[in-house]
């Protein structure tokens, strides 16, 4: 696995009640805004109030206002000005996923790097889908690993229902279409309590949202014990089935880990 386990940009604190507001209760103006933006199309969206940048919604939202951030296009300006304005963060219990191509090493050496490069465009798009179709909020792309989280304020109560969901459909075998050879994904699924909140990105220039802590660790190593079409999931998630104990790298004590698919 090539993910790197945590952020380089140290993270920030202070609003935190305004934080624990958004991801943990759910904020009453940006609950408002999803339910109205998710009735525009289309993706991509904004981060944050999934405000869409294309389609027809794209266009009339960018009339007012609400275009893609010049410094962040993962945003939207406002929520752009809102990460700069509200630097900081709050620990919240949530759903936590990674998931990355399998053998992406082994393809890389006999491919051209344009097939390399189409494979992993294709994989982003599909696992983009997969994530925000069921609530999730995309958290960072580190080469061919993409992360995500349901915080219940943004995602709703039943987000460990809505994160396994996305688990699921990310190890569908026809997620990524118009590949010749199979993309194999493999899935971590954890929930727990980690700190989420901005991080200063780019030597300052602009923000983002990062998550910390040992249980993110815990979720890419649930990644890389993943098989191809697998998920290791913990019992903490909404994932059934038998839980089997597992050494995780770095971790001196073993975790109860239940796999899906494969
Ligand atoms: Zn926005």
């Amino acid at each position: 696995m090539t993910t790197q386990d945590q952020p380089s940009q140290p993270r920030e604190t202070g609003n935190e009640e305004l934080w624990h507001t958004i991801f943990a209760d759910g904020h009453p103006d940006l609950l408002k805004q999803h339910r109205l933006h998710r009735l525009l199309p289309h993706e991509p969206r904004c981060r944050m109030c999934l405000v869409p940048f294309k389609g027809l919604g794209g266009w009339w939202m960018a009339r007012r206002g609400k275009a893609p951030s010049s410094r962040n296009p993962h945003y939207c300006s406002a929520c752009d000005g809102f990460l700069e304005t509200f630097p900081g963060g709050a620990e919240v219990e949530m759903s936590l996923l990674f998931v990355d191509i399998r053998q992406s090493t082994a393809y890389a050496r006999q491919a051209s790097p344009a097939d390399v490069q189409a494979r992993i465009s294709a994989f982003l798009d599909a696992a983009t889908e997969a994530i925000t179709d069921n609530d999730g909020f995309i958290m960072a792309f580190y080469g061919d690993c993409v992360v995500a989280v349901w915080p219940p304020g943004f995602s709703g109560p039943d987000h460990a229902d809505k994160a396994l969901a996305a688990a699921q459909a990310l190890i569908r075998p026809d997620l990524i279409e118009g590949q010749e050879t199979a993309v194999e994904l493999g899935v971590g699924l954890h929930k727990a309590a980690v700190y989420i909140g901005t991080v200063a990105a780019a030597k300052g220039l602009f923000r983002d949202v990062s998550i910390f802590g040992e249980e993110v660790i815990i979720c890419a190593r649930l990644a890389s014990l993943a098989g191809p079409g697998q998920v290791c999931a913990t019992p903490a998630t909404a994932a059934r089935g038998e839980a089997k104990p597992e050494m995780l790298k770095g971790f001196d004590d073993p975790v109860e880990v239940i796999t899906l698919g494969g």
